[in-house]
């Protein structure tokens, strides 16, 4: 068979080299130092824009589970908790509502990029069928809603709260939960589902705080001064000349929005992203399996096969994502062994070069000017960033009011002034200048030190994992922090389609709890326990630090340093972690049960 865009041998060699010297253009001396939080001075671009925080009276009560977090992470939590039977449940987020990501994150042209019929949790237990193939913001908001008004989650949540510290006290053996509004109470169990990419950030730009014009992160859209909603219109912006910084997975969506709206549209970009095809189309009967009970588990669990490397009989989804599942092992390991591995990764560098080959060509067949074609083709190798998806991106660079100011050489821009931008010595001037830059990479909650938990004999979390690493049964708790559920990442499995992952989370959080419950004892992993998960996850851990290495700075590679040491991940992926949980659950879970030496509080 002949591949479409398959480099000769010469070819790959000089990608290999164009590749390393676009890396060596962007590798910052400075990592993830070269960007600010959005705290202090800079908190304004933090600020809740949707909903005015309403006075109440701090609460001092118990409850059964403290959820911290409110997107799908908390919501699956405590969704699966009510199905145990679990009574008094407290959600706790920043925002003003339910949602999390899809709260904060209402910028124009929003959709998810992971079909939305995988992609939204509990479509079968809701009875919900979404819209469209890849579902716009607003729906996946509402429908996070849904859920939530489902099992009754909002009687005790709080929202526009942040939690400010967790404390485990012996006496009664509950966890005393203190907030930012004045709330000190008591949880017997405490979840923490506070997201991996929460926290705008800014670059750090010499002079960004000098700007003068309007201003604000895509996380935080200001529709009070753009006009319009997420389907566009945005009046305001009219007669404006508007600056975008970042042309990542946001980046991309917003920009055909703002070529539409206004006067003229900057979009200052330094890595290109992989921009495949995207075919946005209505639902139809075939994708929700003709509405048959169990469709969508039947498809979601078809999809973290396919994107995990495991054989199936059939694509149901059928997308780029699953189209390019073999280009994804590098980000995420999976059960594959492939017997000879030189074999197989110069089968897959080939592979690798074919699909970018493909995507730098789409750029050219779309793109119209050649500078601006050049200027958009990615030189990195698949997944070195994440891949994103439209048909209207590349489109939006033949309008006359959008120009692309490559960024690459200058490491960036240059310096931001009261009147706009400076690159490589050209100024642009702006009326507004919006920031598509992401969000500090798992920094949220627990791991930023935001949010400390004192454990058994006042243990900080965070100091005993800067002394012994992290240490867990199976990423969700650890000893001398009983009844503290962590959901997340770390020792994990994970997938493209988070909330796949969030939900097998939240069912075996809710296991956790219902067999404590039913024993009326902790939840804590001896130490035994959590020595044999580290081993597990180290043993057979495929070695991808160096792919990484090579790949172009992102988050991805902590800004071109590489993955962080130590094995952080389960290493045979997601759907044989699944099984793992799920066998342990039906013979083992009693084991990290422990005695309570005071009567349950109720
Ligand atoms: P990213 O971190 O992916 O992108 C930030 C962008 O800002 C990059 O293009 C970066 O360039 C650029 N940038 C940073 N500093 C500078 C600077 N000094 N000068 C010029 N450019 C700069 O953030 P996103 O918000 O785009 O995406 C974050 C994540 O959110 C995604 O990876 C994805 O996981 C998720 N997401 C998911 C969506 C979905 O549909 N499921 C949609 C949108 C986001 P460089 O690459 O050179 O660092």
């Amino acid at each position: 068979m002949t591949i479409p865009h398959a480099p000769t041998r010469a070819e790959l060699i000089a990608l290999r080299q164009r590749y390393r010297l676009e890396r060596e253009r962007r590798v910052q001396p400075d990592g993830a130092g070269q960007y600010r939080a959005t705290d202090a001075e800079f908190s304004y671009y933090a600020a809740d824009p949707y909903t005015e925080v309403a006075e109440r009276e701090p609460v001092h009560d118990t409850v059964d589970v403290a959820v911290i977090g409110g997107g799908f992470g908390g919501i699956l939590a405590g969704a699966r908790m009510r199905q145990e039977g679990v009574e008094r449940i407290r959600i706790i987020d920043k925002g003003g509502d339910f949602g999390g990501t899809w709260y904060w994150n209402r910028y124009p042209g929003i959709h998810c990029d992971i079909e939305s019929h995988v992609y939204l949790p509990m479509l079968d237990e809701t009875g919900y069928v979404p819209e469209w193939k890849y579902s716009p913001g607003e729906e996946i908001r509402r429908h996070a809603v849904r859920i939530a008004r489902k099992f009754n989650l909002y009687e005790d949540a709080l929202f526009s709260t942040s939690v400010t510290s967790l404390t485990w006290d012996e006496a009664s053996e509950t966890w005393i939960v203190a907030t930012d509004r004045g709330d000190v109470f008591r949880a017997t169990y405490v979840v923490t589902a506070t997201g991996t990419l929460s926290e705008p950030k800014l670059p750090g730009i010499p002079g960004i705080e000098d700007f003068k014009g309007h201003t604000f992160h895509t996380s935080r859209w200001d529709y009070a001064y753009t006009g319009g909603t997420p389907d566009g219109g945005m009046t305001g912006l009219a007669h404006k000349r508007v600056g975008i910084v970042g042309t990542g997975a946001t980046g991309i969506q917003v920009v055909p929005m703002l070529a539409e709206d206004a006067g003229h549209v900057y979009v200052f970009q330094r890595t290109p992203s992989t921009v495949d095809v995207r075919a946005n189309r209505r639902t139809t009967a075939d994708d929700v399996g003709a509405g048959r009970d169990g469709w969508a588990r039947e498809r979601r669990e078809n999809y973290l096969r396919i994107v995990s490397g495991e054989p199936v009989e059939e694509d149901l989804v059928a997308d780029q994502w699953t189209r390019s599942a073999g280009l994804l092992e590098k980000l995420l390991p999976s059960f594959r062994r492939h017997g000879d591995r030189t074999a197989f990764e110069a089968a897959y560098e080939i592979a690798d070069a074919a699909k970018m080959n493909e995507l730098r060509a789409r750029v050219e067949e779309t793109v119209t000017d050649p500078d601006t074609a050049a200027k958009l083709k990615p030189w990195y190798r698949y997944a070195c960033k994440r891949p994103t998806f439209s048909d209207k991106y590349y489109p939006a660079f033949n309008r006359a009011n959008v120009t692309l100011v490559d960024t690459a050489d200058t490491h960036g821009i240059e310096r931001i002034t009261e009147h706009g931008v400076v690159v490589a010595g050209t100024s642009y001037e702006l009326d507004c200048l919006i920031f598509a830059t992401g969000f500090s990479a798992g920094t949220s909650g627990i791991s930023s030190g935001n949010l400390p938990v004192h454990g058994r004999g006042g243990t900080q979390l965070l100091h005993a994992r800067a002394q012994q690493g992290p240490r867990t049964l199976h990423g969700f708790t650890s000893n001398g922090f009983p009844n503290l559920i962590q959901m997340g990442s770390l020792h994990n499995a994970s997938s493209v389609n988070f909330t796949h992952i969030l939900d097998e989370q939240a069912v075996h959080a809710a296991a956790l709890v219902a067999a404590a419950e039913a024993k009326s004892a902790l939840v804590e992993p001896s130490r035994a326990s959590e020595d044999a998960w580290i081993a597990a996850l180290a043993e057979g851990a495929p070695d991808h630090e160096w792919f990484h290495a090579e790949c172009t700075p992102g988050y991805y590679n902590r800004e071109g340093r590489g993955r962080p040491n130590g094995p952080t991940a389960y290493p045979h992926g997601a759907v044989a972690f699944h099984e793992l949980l799920q066998r342990w659950r039906e013979g083992a879970v009693t084991e990290i049960l422990q005695t309570r030496t005071s009567p349950q509080p109720r």
